[in-house]
């Protein structure tokens, strides 16, 4: 199986970059960050968002499950499907949280690390090259400046009709850079073999034309 690790900060555009880069390649896409989200809003929903060990406690409780319809990656939260609940700024900010418990990165790994030995794969994430899959075919970390990334976020949520400020989007874009790439564990954070892409001054096309090189020139 074919393994293609896409690391990277929010907003670099790497879900929608990979996601299109699976389809030309005929891979299946993977966002973890929909697994991270998906315990974050098991966790707001069990009023345990502020709370470590609850949090800890409420994994023995939680089932995620990763489907796929016509290519469309959906999660599961103990049967119920949830993806159109988990895209809110409150799951971002919360799986970011919940995403530095070990307990909770041990809780999710099995699960990617058994679609990637099922399935050629792109998966998106922050430690998908350094801690799912050392062994991945190709490696590659996708950056912006944290400008880009906030105004692309910015027109996403004005798209979808949501009321947000600019320098709100900015704030939270920092905020989640700095809690995601200074966490004991799994901080964001290149692997060495990983390839650099920086997709500041790159149209969506070009980006992602760029990914599906990286990875022909690379298997
Ligand atoms: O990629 P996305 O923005 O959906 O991820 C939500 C949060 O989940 C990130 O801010 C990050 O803290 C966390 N995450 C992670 N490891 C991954 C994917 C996401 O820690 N592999």
């Amino acid at each position: 199986m074919i393994n293609v690790a896409i690391d990277g900060p929010a907003g670099a555009g790497k879900s929608t970059v990979a996601k299109a880069a699976a389809k030309e390649l005929s891979y299946i896409y993977v966002d973890t960050g929909a697994l991270y989200r998906t315990i974050a809003l098991n966790a707001v929903r069990n009023g345990v968002a502020d709370d470590e060990q609850g949090i800890i406690d409420m994994l023995s409780s939680t089932e995620v499950e990763l489907g796929y319809e016509n290519g469309v990656q959906k999660v599961y939260l103990n049967g119920e499907e949830v993806s159109a609940f988990i895209r809110t700024p409150e799951i971002s900010m919360g799986a970011s949280k919940v995403s530095a418990i070990p307990k909770v990165r041990e809780f999710l790994l099995e699960l990617q690390r058994e679609i990637a030995r099922k399935n050629n794969v792109i998966m998106d994430g922050r430690d998908i090259a350094t801690v799912v899959l050392p062994d991945a075919d190709v490696k590659i970390f996708l950056f912006a400046s944290p400008e880009c990334r906030a105004k692309r976020r910015y027109d996403e949520l004005i798209e979808k009709g949501e009321s947000v400020m600019y320098e709100d989007v900015l704030a939270d874009v920092n905020q989640r850079d700095y809690q995601d790439s200074h966490r004991e564990i799994a901080p964001l954070k290149p692997s060495e073999d990983s390839i650099m892409l920086d997709t500041s001054e790159l149209s969506l096309e070009e980006s992602i034309q760029a990914v599906v090189n990286c990875v022909k020139e690379n298997i």
